[in-house]
């Protein structure tokens, strides 16, 4: 039965005119990186309001960035795994339009993805919330913490959203403007938690689109969705691939 969904999956894909994919933590679980909200994930360990918001980084920069560098670490030893390759792959093959994230980890890319909009921010990119200088990683290691500008001593951050920041307006406006083109939205690994991402399936469906579903376990969108497909992302979205052609 599970067959039957991943063709009519695989159907779906190839005739959509604008598919698009929206991404969360549960695709790069098989990566080594944790969802940050599950049992043992980041935010059992951390109060989020103490170590990733905008208000922590200005009152102790240095706790922060410590938080910031275990983070760092996690990722930078993560590499794509098969979900990853698969999105990928179809974005190659003309299937996929753009893949539109919550994942802060740049796995996509890494995989070959090249239009990703990252809701959440990136930890490649950082700059100086003084004078705004732009700093890549090379840029953040050595030194103390927190991690200040050569320039002008200013703190470096992460071009990432912290919490009590909203998404910076560009990013919000490319990801709702391929929202409103798709005609299909694959659903991967995301529990349709996070507002404004969340948001975006129902968009595409409330103009007549479909929702495609890949989650282990039910979520607020599966009533909603069109195919729901339970499993992990890393095994389903290689098996719609091969589906695909
Ligand atoms: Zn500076």
């Amino acid at each position: 039965m599970q067959r039957e969904l991943i063709e009519d999956a695989a159907g779906r894909i190839a005739g959509a005119r604008c598919a698009i994919a929206l991404t969360g933590a549960g695709i790069s679980v098989a990566s080594g990186i944790p969802d940050f909200r599950s049992p043992g994930g980041l935010w059992s360990r951390y109060d989020p309001e103490e170590v990733a918001s905008i208000r922590a980084l200005k009152k102790d920069p240095e706790k922060v960035w410590k938080f910031l560098l275990e983070t760092d670490r996690m990722i930078s030893r993560a590499r794509p795994n098969a979900a990853h390759d698969a999105l990928a792959r179809m974005e190659r093959e003309g299937y996929l339009k753009a893949v539109i994230t919550q994942n802060i980890d740049g796995l996509h890319q890494t995989a070959g993805s090249s239009r990703v909009i990252e809701f959440h921010g990136n930890c490649r990119d950082y700059y100086c919330m003084e004078c705004f200088q732009a700093f890549d990683r090379a840029g953040i290691e050595g030194g103390g913490l927190p991690v200040r500008c050569p320039g002008c001593s200013g703190i470096i951050r992460p071009d990432l959203v912290f919490f009590g920041e909203t998404i910076p307006s560009d990013t919000h406006r490319e990801a709702f403007q391929i929202a409103e083109e798709a005609d299909l939205v694959i659903v991967a690994g995301t529990s349709g938690e996070v507002v404004p991402a969340s948001l975006i399936p129902p968009l595409v469906k409330d103009a007549g689109g479909v929702i495609i579903e890949i989650n282990k376990s039910p979520s607020a969108y599966s009533s909603v969705s069109d195919i729901f497909i339970q499993g992990s992302v890393e095994r389903i979205l290689p098996l719609i691939v091969q589906n695909l052609g």
